[in-house]
Formats: C-alpha cells, sequence, structure tokens
C-alpha cells in the first residue's frame, strides 16, 4: 500500500476522492444526525437507480480513492456495491490498488456479505463498533455486540481484508475511564490497522438532545471527556499506533488515504443524498430530502442543494483549520506556494497568543498543535477563521 506522504495533491483535472452516500441503516440510532433512512427495499432500489444516474451525468474527473459512507451502507448487497465501484472505476479512472472503503456495521447479517464485498473491489472496512461494553451499546441504541464485532474481525480477514478500521465513541452516557479502558484494550486485541476515536456530540433534533435537556448530568463533562482522549492518546501510542489526525490512529501505512485528501484541502466529488463536493473553491452540498435528491438524479436535472464559494481567507483560513488537524501540521512553505500567503506573517497575532497559550507550536516550517492544544483542537482551529 503506497503510504499518504508519497501521493502528491490532486492536479486540476482530478479530485483526490469520491464519496458515495448509501443512507439507509437497520436501524436508527438516537444520537446520529447523518443523513439517513431506516431501511426500506423499495426507496432503496431506486435510490440507487438514482445514484447510478448521477454518476453518469457527473463530470468525468480522475480520482483516487473512494468512500462508502451512510448510513449503513452495507445494508445493500455486495453485488450492488460491487456494481457502484465498478461504475465509479470507469467514470473517474480509479487507479488499481485505490484505496476502496466501505463503512460497516456489525451487525451479523454482515459476515455472510465480507466475500462479496472484498471480490466486488473493496479493500478497507470502516466498522461502527462504538463500544464493546454491553451497557453502552445498549444506551448507544445500538443492536451488536462485542462477540459479534470478533465475528466480523475474523470474518474481513478469511475474506482477505488486510486494512480493517474500528470507530469507537468515548463520553457515552454511563462510560467509565475503565469501561472506555477495556474498550480501547478489545480493539487492539483484534489486531487492526486504524482507529478512529470520536467524543460523542450532541446533535440537535436528535433523541439524545431531548435527553440531554433534560438530565444533562447523565452526559459525560468536559473533564471526563478529556481524561477519555488521553487515554485514548496514551494507550494507542503504547500499542503502536500513530496519531495521525486529532480523531484517528494506524498502525505505520495504514493511515486513511481518502480522508487525508480532506485534510489536504484537495478537492473531492461526493454523491448522493446530503453528499459534499468541493472542486474550485467551491463548496457544494446536494440536499438531505431523499426524494428531491432522487426525483433530480433520475430525471437528469441538477441535484438541488447548497453552495458557497470560499475565496481568499476565507478559502486559506479552511485550509490551514483542517491541516492542523494531522501531526504534520501546516506545511509553511508548500502553503505559501500553493495560496500565496505567508501563514506566519498573515496570521502572526494569532500564532503568537496561540504559541504563548502552549496549544500551538512552530517547528522548522511547520505550524503543528501540541499535545495539549489537541484537546482544544476545535478552538485553536477556529482562531484561524476567525482571524
Ligand atoms: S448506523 Fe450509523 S448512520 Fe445509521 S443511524 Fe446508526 S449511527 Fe446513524
Amino acid at each position: 500500500m503506497r503510504t499518504l506522504e508519497a501521493i502528491p495533491p490532486a492536479g486540476a483535472d482530478a479530485v483526490a476522492g469520491v464519496y458515495v452516500h448509501l443512507p439507509f441503516c437497520p436501524y436508527i440510532c438516537p444520537y446520529c444526525d447523518f443523513a439517513k433512512w431506516a431501511w426500506d427495499a423499495a426507496r432503496a432500489a431506486r435510490y440507487l437507480d438514482a445514484l447510478h444516474a448521477e454518476l453518469r451525468a457527473a463530470p468525468a474527473v480522475r480520482a483516487r480513492t473512494l468512500f462508502f459512507g451512510g448510513g449503513t451502507p452495507t445494508t445493500y448487497r455486495p453485488e450492488q456495491i460491487g456494481g457502484l465501484v465498478a461504475a465509479v472505476r470507469e467514470r473517474f479512472a480509479l487507479p488499481a490498488d485505490a484505496e476502496i472503503t466501505v463503512e460497516a456495521n456489525p451487525d451479523p447479517p454482515l459476515v455472510a456479505k465480507l466475500r462479496g464485498l472484498r471480490e466486488g473491489g473493496v479493500n478497507r472496512l470502516s466498522i461502527g463498533v462504538q463500544s464493546f461494553v454491553a451497557d453502552e451499546l445498549h444506551v448507544l441504541g445500538r443492536r451488536h455486540t462485542a462477540a459479534d464485532v470478533e465475528a466480523v474481525v475474523r470474518g474481513a480477514r478469511e475474506a482477505g481484508f488486510a486494512n480493517l478500521s474500528l470507530d469507537l465513541i468515548f463520553g457515552a452516557p454511563g462510560q467509565s475511564e475503565a469501561s472506555w479502558a477495556a474498550s480501547l484494550d478489545a480493539a487492539i486485541a483484534l489486531g487492526v490497522e486504524h482507529l478512529s476515536c470520536y467524543g460523542l456530540t450532541i446533535e440537535a433534533g436528535t433523541p439524545y438532545a431531548t435527553w440531554f435537556a433534560r438530565d444533562p448530568a447523565a452526559f459525560a463533562g468536559e473533564s471526563l471527556e478529556a481524561e477519555l482522549y488521553a487515554r485514548a492518546i496514551a494507550r494507542l501510542r503504547e500499542a503502536g499506533f500513530e496519531h495521525y489526525e486529532i480523531s484517528n490512529w494506524a498502525k505505520p501505512g495504514f493511515r486513511s488515504q481518502h480522508n487525508a485528501g480532506y485534510w489536504r484541502n484537495d478537492p473531492y466529488l461526493g454523491l448522493g443524498v446530503g453528499a459534499a463536493s468541493y472542486r474550485a473553491g467551491v463548496r457544494a452540498t446536494h440536499t438531505r430530502e431523499l426524494a428531491a435528491y432522487c426525483d433530480a438524479a433520475l430525471a437528469g436535472v441538477p441535484i438541488p442543494g447548497e453552495s458557497e464559494q470560499l475565496e481568499g481567507a476565507a478559502r486559506a483560513g479552511e485550509a490551514i483549520m483542517l491541516a492542523l488537524r494531522t501531526s504534520e501540521g501546516v506545511d509553511t512553505m508548500a502553503f505559501r506556494e500553493r495560496y500565496g500567503i505567508n501563514v506566519r506573517e498573515r496570521y502572526r497575532g494569532v500564532i503568537d497568543d496561540l504559541v504563548a497559550a502552549g496549544v500551538l507550536e512552530t517547528a522548522g516550517g511547520a505550524l503543528r498543535l501540541t499535545e495539549r492544544g489537541r484537546f482544544v483542537a476545535n478552538d485553536v482551529c477556529g482562531a484561524f477563521l476567525a482571524d
């Protein structure tokens, strides 16, 4: 597998990655704010037709990676996902060894689909585990068990997957330092190549938001969240993972190439309901209305949605914010070549304040979060957007 560092930025006629949104789930989790719907065979079939129609009409750019997110993409049959892989390969000239990721829910039905997914060209799975602790899975509304996750990882290896990622959530109601450590240890013991650990966020309009409004004490406070994050950093370092992005850890050579394109601020193309694209400085987001998306895609007319042109300071601030998420930070020389902005001069006041606060460091030609800065990353990154 090529390392991330060996991949140059996307050229003008290329996008770093193609994202395909498959929005159906076997059930709906109470904290989730993604564009998703409970599985419905008729709607899912129409949606697949709409996706293929959008694909056929999409600009024929070259792409390097493909990512199926959701929703739970694996609610579709492997041959349906394989059909999309083939269509994307043809339309966007994916390299033969391109990273092709599918998000998967580790429910028992997944095991029977793994071989078909691998044969369909998928070479990386991002598995939504969230926790290995039964009480936490229950409160998160997840229906799988720790044993189901083990069966999926074993089945994935047997099917030929050499690149597996698990998602974990910290800050779940009822979670303790000990139970979080147990989940981390269980994930490490499975020998996966990549882990994403996200702090639980309360999204407006979800059942969790209602619960939080009623009983905020049921949720982890800031200090417990910080302790859980610190434990992840320490434990995963011991286990040989690189902490290469605020929420992501990888064994050497297994960083997510698709997500790296986002953090480099490279162009990308999103297909499907609610999907976002970024090309030529324009960020466009498709409607989150399922019927409106399908109607437009099938009729061959532009998908409704929103777009904004990012220019000047907004574009530079966004690029800095994304790069600061990574362990390499902002390469100030490369930034100057690409955006024509001397970061150290343009943001001198912000940088001086953040360095004095111990959350940002300047090393060689780079600008990086310190270990402490990773705990307040949103505030640090936000300072560049606000300036
Ligand atoms: S499975 Fe994932 S996308 Fe579906 S409702 Fe749960 S968290 Fe949301």
